[in-house]
């Protein structure tokens, strides 16, 4: 069996623990299973610090964008704009679920290496009356920039929008204070920084935006009102609950309790992160974020290096244990490597043991190659 851990912002390496909780078949329907989904969402008004019933949560079946889907299609009404804070794939992929759902948008496009402007965004929100909601992502996994949601919020709020947040790849690896920033509806998924596996979503709510959306959404199967209104009674699930996915959930929520909390992983992560910049720097490799750099994931520039190969450094790497992560930026060639996930120290300092083995190994077979073509040119 192929055995590597995963240095991708998620699916992540996960616990043999949290894994083996996957072993067992449960009923979806007693009360036993119910409570499980009711104890999640209890659990994640806390890692959030808000409470009911000013703040209630939605499990979503599917992968982190089913649930942004289901936000933006069930929130925004028909008579209302929203405009969607771009600076990475992801914020873009907002624009792309508007435009499918037709509902009104515009977009502030910021370039990939910047974090947004609250000042840009108030200016907007000025000059566009119609805007009834904002929406961006707070670690943009494209780049790993982390911007400054505490700063767009004050603005958003202030004008009395209602603002929506991917925090995907950041929320229970980033401390989160929702209710104190205000945010209304945040998005993240099973399989990032909680370290569960893929298979379903999570929305934390303003109870009484949830309740304004009743009856506005596009879609069936994404209705977020619907979800909750079923889910809100006990704990059932409206249509086939990933089982597996969440009692492997349940166990990773208490494997991060165990950890210490949010504080005590987001510490571990920025430990990773801080810890990988620095040895890539020693090789000469350099982040492409220079400001706002995020704890969860780097994106590097390719080393400066005449036959740098991406595929046969990943190769080269993989074969060794660690799955790292081709770029995603569009103006520069890149890579990036992860440091989320169950992924300490050691496994940082060996990931960069083994670039540095592969690039001094490419320097040695062009220093070799070089004396070969100069033995040619001598023998002429
Ligand atoms: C992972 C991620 C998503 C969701 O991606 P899926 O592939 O649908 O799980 C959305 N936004 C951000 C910022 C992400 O990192």
């Amino acid at each position: 069996m192929p055995d590597y851990k995963l240095l991708t912002p998620g699916p992540l390496t996960t616990t043999d623990t949290v894994k083996k909780e996957m072993l067992f078949d449960h009923c979806t329907w007693d009360d036993d299973y119910k409570k499980i989904t009711l104890w999640i969402r209890e659990k994640l008004l806390e890692l959030a610090h808000v409470s009911a019933p000013e703040y209630t949560v939605v499990l979503m079946q599917g992968s982190g964008t089913f649930g942004v889907e289901s936000v933006i299609t069930s929130v925004v009404g028909g008579e209302d704009t929203l405009l969607i804070a771009a600076n990475g794939a992801y914020g873009e992929r907002m624009e792309d679920i508007a435009g499918h759902a037709g509902i009104h948008y515009l977009t502030y496009h910021e370039d990939y290496n910047k974090i947004f402007s609250a000042e840009k965004i108030e200016q907007l929100l000025d000059e566009h009356p119609e805007i009834t909601h904002v929406s961006l992502v707070h670690s943009e996994t494209t780049s790993g920039i982390l911007n400054d949601i505490a700063a767009v919020a004050k603005v958003v709020k202030a004008a009395g929008k209602t603002l929506i947040v991917d925090a995907m790849s950041s929320f229970g690896g980033v401390d989160i204070p929702v209710g104190e920033l205000g945010i209304d509806f945040i998005i993240s998924s099973a399989n990032k920084c909680i370290q569960g596996v893929p298979g379903f979503s999570f929305i934390i709510c303003r109870t009484d935006k949830l309740t304004e959306s009743a009856g506005k959404a596009r879609s069936l199967s994404l209705d977020l009102y619907d979800q909750w209104k079923t889910m809100n009674k006990d704990g059932k699930w409206r249509f086939t609950s990933p089982t597996h996915v969440v009692l492997a959930f349940a166990q990773a929520i208490r494997e991060l309790e165990a950890e210490g909390g949010i504080p005590a992983r987001a510490k571990r992560y920025e430990e990773n992160n801080r810890l990988l910049i620095e040895k890539m720097a020693k090789m000469g490799i350099r982040p492409y974020i220079t400001e706002h750099q995020g704890p969860i994931i780097t994106t590097f520039y390719y080393p400066e290096h005449h036959n740098f190969s991406f595929q046969e450094m990943y190769q080269y790497i993989k074969d060794r244990g660690y799955a790292i992560y081709p770029g995603k930026v569009t103006d520069a060639d890149t890579f990036r490597i992860g440091n989320i996930g169950e992924i300490y120290k050691e496994d940082i300092l060996k990931v960069c043991g083994l670039m540095k083995d592969f690039l001094d190994g490419q320097d040695a077979d062009s220093a070799k190659k070089h004396t070969e073509d100069e033995g040619c040119l001598c023998a002429d």
